[in-house]
């Protein structure tokens, strides 16, 4: 059934609370909601009704289509000089015989191993070190330029930028055009966790706060780079803190307009300080993907990683504002299952993405970093593909 005529049934419906009402009108004709009402819909709207809201924003900004890109992560180090409590992936340096730390050589080596492979992105990440400074990532991304000089850089959050410019003594503007100069392209989510204080010092203390995060992002943006933001949620934050959080994104983004995606993180809680604290459930998660599509009215996109939420999650959450659902990873991260992830050795053919997208009925479509399209799949069969197939059944008389 069209999203717009579910809408209307919602609307029409005699027994729904004034609020609710109130919200779902906002939606129809493009207004914007306001921070209680964000917090309301977190506190009191079901899921089906989020869903009609959420998807009938998506389908007016994208219709039936669902982005994926072709890319690998390179993880430069899992040591780092920080110490927050959800994270499963550092290995404090005192802890460096699980670690790794690779050289530039070794980064190049990483990026020449899809050398003739059809991967638009390198997805760079991990933790921040006292030798992979200013000097050790611009030589990285000149030489990987060099090497590949279509190939996307996505790479590193604040929380390294911040640390790494602190201690060059450049400030956020003349740091980010110095790595810009040398190859950055643009620059992905992390490291936005819980913006308020009173949950960011619990969870991630010692690292960049809410406003060095959201400066340096203003700073790419007014040189023109594309960055995204992510939020880590389902922990010990309340609805408002989530708010609270889309709010300083949409201010920014009404300033700059230079995000592109926002990714809700759901919080997983094996091999990390706080592995007391429940996870939140999948509904959990679905009503987030859309009080965020409702919410972030200037943000293109909604992205799922479906290397956290599992494949069925993120299928599921393509009905929930969600249009974009990551790429194909190459199992070459290990971010998300040293958390405790489904997904242990998360890789997906393209064929095997397409797939997911259409069995759930949307249009799969390759996406460059900057969104442009790379090719519509939606009526595209690839040549080994299996046709479903009807066996006649015996019949019994
Ligand atoms: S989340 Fe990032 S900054 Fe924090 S400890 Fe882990 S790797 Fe370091």
């Amino acid at each position: 059934m069209d999203t717009s005529i579910k809408l209307s049934y919602l609307l029409n419906d005699p027994d729904l609370p004034e609020m609710l009402r109130t919200i779902a009108l906002k939606v129809n004709s493009g207004e914007r909601i306001s921070f209680d009402e964000g917090v309301y819909l977190y506190e009191h709207a079901d899921l089906g009704y989020l869903g009609v809201l959420a998807n009938y924003i998506r389908e007016k900004k994208h219709g039936n289509r669902t982005y994926f890109n072709r890319n690998f992560h390179v993880e430069p180090t899992n040591l780092c000089v920080y110490t927050c409590n959800f994270c499963s992936y550092s290995r404090l340096i005192k802890q460096k015989e699980e670690g790794w730390e690779m050289s530039v050589d070794g980064m190049l080596d990483a990026v020449k191993k899809y050398d003739g492979e059809p991967v638009t992105e390198v997805h760079i990440t991990g933790g921040v070190v006292p030798k992979q400074n200013l000097d050790f990532y611009a030589e990285f991304f000149r030489r990987t330029k060099a090497h590949r000089p279509e190939l996307h850089i996505k790479a590193l959050t604040p929380v390294e930028y911040y640390y790494i410019f602190k201690k060059a003594k450049l400030s956020h503007y003349d740091g980010m055009k110095f790595m810009k100069d040398a190859g950055l392209d643009s620059m992905p989510g992390g490291g936005a966790e819980i913006f308020h204080p009173e949950i960011r010092t619990q969870i991630a203390n010692d690292k960049c706060t809410a406003e060095q995060w959201l400066d340096i992002h203003e700073q790419a943006h007014k040189l023109e780079m594309r960055t995204n933001a992510t939020m880590l949620y389902g922990h010990i934050e309340q609805f408002w803190h989530r708010v609270d959080h889309m709010e300083r994104l949409r201010q920014l983004q009404d300033k700059t307009g230079g995000f592109q995606a926002f990714i809700p993180l759901k919080f997983r809680n094996q091999n990390n300080q706080m592995s007391n604290v429940a996870e939140v459930s999948v509904i959990e998660d679905l009503r987030n993907y859309a009080v965020a599509r409702i919410y972030l009215d200037n943000f293109d996109h909604i992205k799922a990683y479906w290397a956290m939420i599992s494949r069925q999650t993120a299928q599921l959450s393509l009905n929930f504002g969600v249009d974009d659902i990551d790429g194909t990873l190459d199992d070459t991260t290990k971010i998300y299952s040293m958390a405790g992830a489904e997904e242990q050795t998360p890789g997906m053919s393209t064929q095997e993405l397409v797939n997911l997208i259409k069995q759930v009925n949307r249009e799969p479509i390759e996406r460059d970093t900057l969104y442009n399209v790379v090719t519509d799949y939606t009526d595209f069969v690839f040549e080994d593909e299996v046709k479903p197939q009807y066996y006649k059944l015996p019949v019994i008389n």
